[in-house]
């Protein structure tokens, strides 16, 4: 529940609404696993609160952790179905990726989460709980600093939920990651980046071009028939930024198919005019994967010529790949 959800709903039951504003900071600042452990409310609050509501879980089943660190988490929902979220510490950073559905309907054919098709969306406490649910098993004074919508699923196509989820995530009297550590990753679902610009979300925006051509795009990316990168860049060109905001452009580096020098040019006359910075990511293999990672050369070559064209293009580096829990390697 939003807080004024959560208002209301203690309305409902005859309390104040201030309880409305003590449930909320309870469940989601406080991360309380029951309404029991509520103590801040009265016994006849608490008993009043378990007749109507209880507070959703996640159970964490498996977590492997990297040579480099990144731990995955494998998390059973309550339904039996399971999703990855990925924590990754980075210097003084510590970032948390999320999932939003269980598999996902884009079909791009260098994704082992694309392979099964989408199964359902994430409801917004499925989302949030993943989050809550690492940051309460971190050591005592660390907390998450940013929080990445880039797990399993296409986020835009879960909008209603995942929208829900940020503003509860980002709420001061939630979780309180702030809008700005917030990163939302998106296939390119033109008509939702555009609903999302008019939204008074903050967050940060990264888009997956991944190709420099319609016809490179539809072999790799379905989504691309539906919203051509006309239509997609267009949506990126209105996006309205605030002052030194930028959008983001991920590109996954294929071997023969969109790493070329030309590739490279081309990308950076379609990017000509938006503010933006662009994360190439080499492309990480997974058991039966159709494609192969390019040299190392030829990364940095690509990266070069985008910075000549006055592009600041940042290699991401492919952390907990040896656990599968790099970029494109999460699965149910
Ligand atoms: N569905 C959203 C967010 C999840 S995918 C999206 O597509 O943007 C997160 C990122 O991983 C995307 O940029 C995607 O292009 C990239 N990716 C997917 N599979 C990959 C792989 N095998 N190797 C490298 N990057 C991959
Ligand atoms: Fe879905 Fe993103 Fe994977 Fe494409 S890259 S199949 S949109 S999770």
């Amino acid at each position: 529940m939003r807080l004024i959800e959560a208002e209301a709903f203690a309305g409902g039951l005859g309390l104040e609404s201030y309880r409305g504003r003590q449930i909320f900071h309870q469940v989601y600042g406080k991360a309380a696993d029951s309404i029991d452990a509520m103590t801040e409310l009265s016994k006849e609050v608490r008993g009043l609160l378990s007749q109507k509501a209880y507070i959703s879980r996640i159970i964490e089943v498996k977590r492997q952790c990297s040579i480099d660190g990144t731990e995955k988490f494998l998390f059973a929902l309550e339904d039996g179905h399971r999703i990855e979220s990925v924590l990754i510490p980075d210097e003084d950073r510590l970032t948390l990726c999320i999932s939003t559905q269980v598999g996902c309907g884009m079909g791009c054919t260098f994704c082992l989460t694309g392979k099964g098709g989408l199964v359902r969306n994430l409801r917004s406490s499925e989302i949030i709980n993943q989050v809550l649910a690492v940051q309460g098993g971190l050591p005592d004074g660390r907390r998450l600093t940013n929080i990445v919508i880039m797990g399993m699923g296409e986020p835009l196509a879960n909008y209603r939920h995942t929208v829900k989820a940020i503003e509860i995530l980002s709420h001061p009297l939630g979780p309180a990651i702030g809008a700005r550590r917030i990163t939302l990753s998106t296939s390119g679902l033109a008509p939702q980046i555009k609903k999302l610009g008019e939204s008074s979300l903050n967050i940060n925006l990264a888009i997956s071009l991944n190709a420099p051509t319609d016809e490179q795009r539809n072999l790799i990316m379905p989504i691309n028939k539906k919203y051509s990168m006309a239509k997609l860049l267009g949506a990126c060109r209105e996006y309205p930024l605030k002052r030194r905001r930028m959008l983001s452009f991920e590109y996954v580096l294929l071997a023969g198919l969109n790493d070329s020098p030309e590739d490279a040019h081309r990308i950076a006359r379609l990017l000509k005019g938006i503010r933006c910075k662009i994360n190439l990511i080499p492309f990480n293999e997974f058991p039966g994967s159709p494609y192969k990672r390019p040299s190392e050369e030829s990364v940095l070559r690509f990266q070069e010529i985008l910075a000549g064209h006055h592009f600041s293009a940042f290699i991401r580096k492919s952390r907990g790949a040896d656990i599968l829990a790099a970029c494109g390697q999460l699965r149910e």
